[in-house]
């Protein structure tokens, strides 16, 4: 049986997810009959094991022939699956972006009963910077430097959330912070900062003693005066954001990858948003929109009528690279050599992962790539702090992502990492995510759906 639907311009994946799902198709006393739906206005035709009330249709039918009957119900059971698809289409919010904030926030949303949908133009979610982090869950110590106190408490409270949420993917590790008579953070300086950092929710520290030193996977220890030890965690980011997507799934968010936002024409009640899936342009509507683009914040903005005022920012690169050789004892917390910025060597996936730098970005955010002199960097870095050197030509893979950092003139290392919440007066439904991080991704969500009123569960007056 061929079913034309010419004038439809909906999402294929929505009809065959209702169809498949539609209780209509799903009676008993069926007989098998195979549909082919052709949509005119894409090239596209699929076929589907279709179900119907066949021989309760033929009887009803006041045609002689039983298929006449099977496709007047056809028609019916598609008209009410088109009708539901359409009501569907309404939703009250939109995230544009599955890396770990817009899948949060759709998570959050769709489990409190609204109507959610994410767009996201890679094929999978994390495939920007929600991949390519540090991976660790941390307070950050070394932001109590730039005086960034409320974040890192923020931050550690995360970090106990999540160790408790999600054990088998946030796990707390040793880090170890050798002081040679080189380093620029004395001793003293470093033992402040790891009682502050557990006075703010941290744990305790202690320092290795020396006879232990040789266990510390092949430190030198020429010129080594110190080594504490403290404890923070680490995860894997794209698995973390992959388990949320999932929940956010199963809790009824409509998901779609491969579908690139093109723009919105807005009021403060609603907004008709386009995007592209699998070519075809696309429109839906919704009461609420999430700009959760990460690096693309500005460029999604842009995309707006009317147009809504963005903020000032600036791209930083940050690299990693991944060498042979599998670390025992924990992270190594080191200052490198050239500049005296915190490079983290770490365990990862049996072998080790050295990261990350800070290189000033311009361009497209998909187009980010390590340079060479960042490799170069994160080597010497590590080889300056073991004993067996790693060769450029050892390097397994490289990695890099953009970190949105407001725009100024000072040193990047020393700007503020806090997570900022942006909207113009004139949509108040449109909300953007500036900046964050990983560990603080929850915190992040519970502002944004305090802000957009999404706190409580759906009543039907809200967002409708
Ligand atoms: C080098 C580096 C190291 C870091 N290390 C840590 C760390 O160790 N711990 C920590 O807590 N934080 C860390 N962070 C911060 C953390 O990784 C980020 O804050 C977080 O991943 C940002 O997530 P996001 O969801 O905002 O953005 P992203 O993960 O970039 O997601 C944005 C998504 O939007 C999609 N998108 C963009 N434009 C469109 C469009 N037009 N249509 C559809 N989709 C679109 C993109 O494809 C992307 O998937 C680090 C960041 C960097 C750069």
């Amino acid at each position: 049986m061929i079913l034309y639907m010419h004038d439809l311009d909906l999402p294929l994946s929505s009809v065959l997810q209702y169809l498949a799902e539609s209780g209509e198709l799903q009676r008993k006393n069926t007989t098998k009959t195979i549909v082919q739906i052709t949509f005119i206005s894409r090239p596209m035709i699929f076929q589907l094991a279709f179900t119907t009330r066949y021989t309760e249709c033929r009887q009803k039918s006041r045609s002689a022939t039983p298929w006449f009957g099977a496709y007047t119900e056809l028609n019916r059971v598609v008209r009410v699956v088109i009708q539901r698809i359409m009501v569907a289409m309404n939703y009250d919010l939109a995230v544009i972006g599955a890396g770990i904030h817009g899948v949060t926030v759709a998570r959050a949303a769709a489990e409190r009963g609204y109507r959610v949908v994410v767009l996201e133009q890679f094929s999978g979610p994390a495939q920007g910077t929600s991949s390519k982090s540090s991976k660790l869950i941390h307070g950050g110590l070394r932001y109590l430097e730039s005086g960034q106190i409320r974040l890192v408490r923020e931050c550690l409270n995360e970090r106990r959330r999540l160790l408790r949420q999600q054990p088998d993917l946030v796990k707390l590790v040793p880090f170890h912070i050798p002081v040679y008579r080189h380093t620029r953070r004395k001793t003293w300086m470093i033992a402040i900062g790891l009682n502050l950092y557990r006075l703010l929710g941290g744990k305790d520290f202690k320092h290795i003693k020396r006879r232990d030193w040789h266990k510390l996977d092949g430190l030198k220890t020429d010129g080594l005066k110190r080594v504490f030890r403290y404890w923070d965690a680490q995860t894997d980011d794209l698995r973390l954001t992959a388990r949320i997507i999932d929940e956010a799934g199963r809790a009824g968010a409509q998901i779609h990858y491969g579908a690139y936002f093109r723009g919105a024409e807005c009021t403060p009640q609603r907004c008709k948003i386009s995007f592209e899936l699998d070519g075809v342009l696309q429109t839906v509507n919704t009461a609420a929109i999430v700009n959760a683009s990460g690096p693309w914040v500005n460029i999604v903005l842009e995309k707006f009528s009317p147009a809504i005022a963005s903020l000032d920012i600036e791209l930083v690169q940050g690299t990693h690279i991944v060498v042979p050789g599998r670390l025992r004892r924990g992270i190594y917390y080191l200052e490198a050599p050239h500049d005296q910025r915190a490079v983290f060597v770490m365990p990862w996936q049996g072998s080790t992962m050295i990261g990350t730098t800070e290189t000033t970005y311009q361009g497209d955010p998909a187009l980010a790539r390590p340079l060479e002199s960042e490799i170069r960097y994160l080597l010497e870095t590590r080889n300056h702090y073991f004993e067996k050197p790693v060769e450029r030509n050892e390097v397994i893979k490289s990695f890099a992502g953009l970190r949105v950092l407001p725009a100024s003139n000072s040193n990047p290392f020393s700007r503020s990492r806090e997570t900022v919440l942006h909207r113009d007066r004139k949509l108040p439904n449109v909300l953007s995510i500036y900046g964050g991080k990983l560990t603080s991704h929850h915190h992040t969500m519970v502002r944004v759906m305090k802000k957009l009123g999404l706190r409580k569960p759906k009543t039907r007056h809200s967002h409708s």
